[in-house]
C-alpha cells in the first residue's frame, strides 16, 4: 500500500473543509471497502481523514421516522428494536450481508457508499475500466461477468451496486442528510445514485466535500408486511446473485400499497416502479406477482455471464411476493 497521512478528526465541519482544501483526500469509516482498494492499489489518496470519532453514532426515533446515524454499525442497526419490530426487511437485509465480523466494523454511511466488487475494477492490472479511467473501455462485457448488472446497464459499464441495505432502504424511501462545507442537504435515496449507463466513473451525487451525516428512514403503515430474500452461492458471507425487498399492505386480498426494491441486477440499488404499478391495486394472486416480476425486468440489458439472471431475478421476485403476502406460498 502506498503511504499516506492519517488525520483523525472529531468535528464534522473540521471534516468537510478538510475535503473541501484536498480534492484528493478520503474518509475512512470502518474502512472495509476504503482499505480493502487501498491495499490493491485500485485508490491511493494522499490523506486518509478518519471519522469515526464524529458524533453520528446515534438511533432516534422521532414520531414515524428513525434517524441512523452515518456510523452506526450494521449490527447495531439490526439490533435496534424499531427496526426489528417495524422495519424487518431492514433487519434481515443487514444480517443477511458480509459477516458478523464485517458488520461490526462497517458502518451504514459506509455500506450505502461501498464500491463494486467488479473484479476488473479492483484490478490496475486491467486496463479497460470506464469506471477507473473514462473510454477505456469495459473488459467485464467481454469478460467474467456472473458477479455484473443487468439494470441500468449498457456496453460503458455493468458494474453491480452490491450493498443488501441500500435495497431495502430505497424500498422505504429513505433519504440521507449531507453536510457540505457551507450548506447541507437531504436527498432521497432513489434520486441518490446514478445508473452506470448515465455515468460509469459517477456513482451517485455525493460531491467530494460532503459527509452523509444520517439516514432517514419513514415507518411503513403498522398494517404492511415486508421481507427481504437474499439468493446467493452460499447461504453465509456472500454478495447476491439476485435480491428483492418486498413491502404489501393487503387488504380484502387485494394490494393496496406496494413497494419493490431490486438488488444483485441494478447498477444501482433497483427500485422497481413498473413492479409495484401492476401490484398496486391488483389482486394479491401468483399470477399478478409474475405480471410485476415480468414488467420490471422487461429492459434488462445483459451479457452472455449475466443473461441467467433474467430468470432468477423474476423467481426472487414472485417468491418474496408469495412470502410477504402468504399466498400460495
Ligand atoms: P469504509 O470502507 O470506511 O468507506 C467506504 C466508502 O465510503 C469510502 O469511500 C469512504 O470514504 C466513504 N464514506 C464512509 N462513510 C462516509 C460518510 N459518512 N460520508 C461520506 N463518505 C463516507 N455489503 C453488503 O451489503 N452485503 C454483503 O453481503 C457484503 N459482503 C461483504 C463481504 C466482504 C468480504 C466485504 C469486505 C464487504 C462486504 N460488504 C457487503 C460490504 C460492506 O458492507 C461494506 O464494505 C461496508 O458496509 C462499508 O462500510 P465501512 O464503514 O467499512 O466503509
Ligand atoms: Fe469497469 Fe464497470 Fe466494466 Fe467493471 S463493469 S470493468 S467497473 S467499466
Amino acid at each position: 500500500m502506498h503511504t499516506f497521512e492519517y488525520v483523525r478528526a472529531t468535528d464534522t465541519r473540521e471534516v468537510v473543509q478538510l475535503l473541501a482544501d484536498d480534492p484528493a483526500a478520503a474518509c475512512l469509516a470502518g474502512g472495509t471497502t476504503q482499505l480493502d482498494m487501498m491495499k490493491d492499489g485500485v485508490l491511493e489518496p494522499p490523506t486518509l481523514i478518519d471519522i469515526t470519532r464524529l458524533p453520528l453514532h446515534g438511533i432516534e426515533r422521532r414520531g414515524e421516522i428513525l434517524h441512523v446515524g452515518a456510523l452506526v454499525t450494521m449490527e447495531e442497526l439490526a439490533a435496534d428494536a424499531t427496526v426489528a419490530e417495524r422495519l424487518p426487511m431492514v433487519r434481515e437485509s443487514l444480517l443477511q450481508g458480509a459477516s458478523v465480523q464485517l458488520r461490526n466494523m462497517a458502518t451504514i454511511g459506509g455500506n450505502l457508499l461501498q464500491r463494486t466488487r467488479c473484479r476488473y475494477f479492483r484490478d490496475p492490472t486491467v486496463s479497460a475500466c470506464n469506471k477507473r479511467t473514462p473510454d477505456s473501455g469495459c473488459a467485464a462485457v467481454e469478460g467474467v461477468a456472473r458477479m455484473h448488472a443487468v439494470l441500468g446497464a449498457s456496453e460503458r459499464c455493468i458494474a453491480l451496486h452490491a450493498s443488501d441495505l441500500a435495497v431495502a432502504l430505497v424500498a422505504l424511501d429513505a433519504a440521507v442528510h449531507v453536510q457540505g462545507p457551507s450548506h447541507s442537504r437531504t436527498v432521497p435515496l432513489t434520486e441518490f445514485y446514478l445508473t452506470a449507463a448515465e455515468s460509469p466513473q459517477r456513482e451517485n451525487v455525493l460531491e467530494h466535500a460532503e459527509l452523509i451525516t444520517e439516514v432517514e428512514i419513514p415507518l411503513p403503515p403498522a398494517a404492511a408486511r415486508s421481507g427481504y430474500l437474499k439468493v446467493r452461492d452460499r447461504t453465509s458471507y456472500e454478495f447476491a446473485l439476485t435480491s428483492a425487498a418486498v413491502l404489501l399492505v393487503v387488504d380484502h386480498a387485494t394490494i393496496r400499497q406496494a413497494r419493490v426494491g431490486l438488488g444483485g441486477v441494478g447498477t444501482k440499488p433497483w427500485r422497481a416502479y413498473e413492479a409495484e404499478h401492476v401490484l398496486t391495486g391488483a389482486p394479491a394472486t401468483t399470477a399478478t406477482f409474475l405480471d410485476a416480476a415480468d414488467a420490471t425486468m422487461r429492459d434488462a440489458w445483459t451479457v452472455p455471464g449475466t443473461a441467467f439472471k433474467v430468470p432468477l431475478a423474476r423467481r426472487t421476485l414472485v417468491r418474496e411476493l408469495q412470502n410477504v403476502s402468504g399466498v400460495d406460498v
